[in-house]
Formats: structure tokens, sequence, C-alpha cells
């Protein structure tokens, strides 16, 4: 199965795809992930990337088009694969149809999570995550059942994204209403998209997802 997560910052899309992993046995391909990696290991498209990423700004089409490539050639994808954050322009997505093509691949569906945005700046402000085996937290939401403690690992050490504070949010937010908000008119013109509320517990968004992947394939 070969499908996009569509949803604004902040609307659940990394910890969905997480459980879609589990779920369907495909690969979770995470554009700002495979990004932030390149940053830490300061590769050249590391280098290239990282003030715009800090700043709240979307990197080069060349360069996600080209990492997005290569990764789908890996050979873990061969069964499908979730794109998280990629497409994010109507370009991206001309250049993912033409790439798929290119490749005799074609996409199952789009999962467009819809939630409210007022609630996203409290969500994403708060987040923070395991730096040993990625276990997302939340201020608020979601905190260690034992203080400073991982439930999953018990690592003691803990990530928050240098990108996830109010004002950048907001610049991340404008950015996804302006560039990527359009591609849910491409794909839904396409026959592709699948709306799923996204506002529900974790657990709820999750059966919604799930629903709508068996009816793609069905
Ligand atoms: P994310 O983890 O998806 O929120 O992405 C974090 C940051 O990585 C974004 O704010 C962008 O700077 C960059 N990024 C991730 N995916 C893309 C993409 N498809 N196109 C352009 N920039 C991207």
């Amino acid at each position: 199965m070969r499908l996009i997560l569509l949803g604004p910052p902040g609307s659940g899309k990394g910890t969905q795809a997480k459980l879609i992993v589990d779920n369907n046995a495909i690969p979770h391909l995470s554009t700002g992930d495979m990004l932030r990696q390149a940053v830490a290991a300061k590769t050249e498209t590391g280098k290239k990337a990282q003030a715009v990423m800090n700043a709240g700004k979307l990197v080069s089409d060349d360069i996600v088009n080209a990492i997005v490539s290569d990764r789908i050639d890996m050979s873990d994808c061969s069964n499908g694969f979730i794109l998280d954050g990629y497409p994010r322009t109507l370009k991206q997505a001309d250049a993912l149809g033409a790439m798929l093509e290119g490749k005799g691949l074609s996409l199952n569906c789009v999962v467009a999570l819809r939630v409210d945005d007022d609630a996203l700046v409290e969500r994403v402000s708060g987040r923070f995550t395991c730096s040993k085996c990625g276990e997302g937290y939340h201020d608020k939401y979601k905190l260690p059942q034992v203080p400073g403690k991982c439930d999953r690992c018990g690592s003691k050490i803990f990530t928050r994204r240098v990108d996830d504070n109010e004002e950048t949010m907001r610049t991340r937010l404008q950015a996804y209403y302006k560039e990527t908000a359009p591609l849910i008119g491409f794909y839904y013109a396409k026959g592709l998209l699948r709306g799923v509320d996204g506002m529900g517990d974790i657990a709820e968004v999750a059966e919604g997802v799930q629903r709508v992947l068996e009816e793609a394939v069905r």
C-alpha cells in the first residue's frame, strides 16, 4: 500500500504513521525526519536545509524530491510506504506523480487528517520525544508515567524540536495553508482523498485511518 498522510503541523501525522507501520508493515517516510537526520549528520543536504528548517520555511523542492526518490528505491519500500510531510506543494505533488510513474508505481490513497486549528499551536508547543526510542510526549496531554523516564524504553533523555515553538509554528501553519492545503483539492480531483477526523484520542483517530486504508485497497 502506498499512501500519503496529509495534515497541518501538529495534526498527528507522525503519531498515526507509527501506528500504520505497526498495523500494515510498511515503512514511514517522513521528509522532516530525513532532513533532521541530514542536519544532525552535517551532510551537504543538512547544511543547506538547516537554516530554512529552523525558520519554519520550506526546503527546496530539488532537495526533497531527490531524498524521497532515493528512499522509495530502497528494498523495504517494495510493499509500499507512508509519505509524511511530502508532498508539501503542488509542484512536489507533480514531481511525485512523475517519479512514481517512472518507477511503475501509483498511490492507493491520500489520508487527510482534519483538525481544529486552535488546538494545533498548543499541541505542537508542548511536544517532546524520547531521544532513544522516539516515543512522543506532551507537557499537557501525555507526560511520562514516572516523571523524567520514558514509558517505553526507560531512557531519561528527551528532545524538543527547535522549530516546535509558538512563533515558528505560526510560520509553519502559514506555509501549510499557502502551499500544502491546495493538495487536498488536487488529490480529491484524482479520487484519492479520504478525510479522517483527527480531533479524537490517538486510538480513535487510528481506527478511522485504518478503516479508510482498508476501503482504499478493497
Ligand atoms: P516536519 O517534520 O514535516 O514538520 O518538517 C520539518 C521541516 O522540514 C519543515 O518545516 C520544512 O522546513 C522541512 N520539510 C519537511 N518536509 C518538507 C518538504 N516536503 N518540502 C519542503 N520542506 C520540507
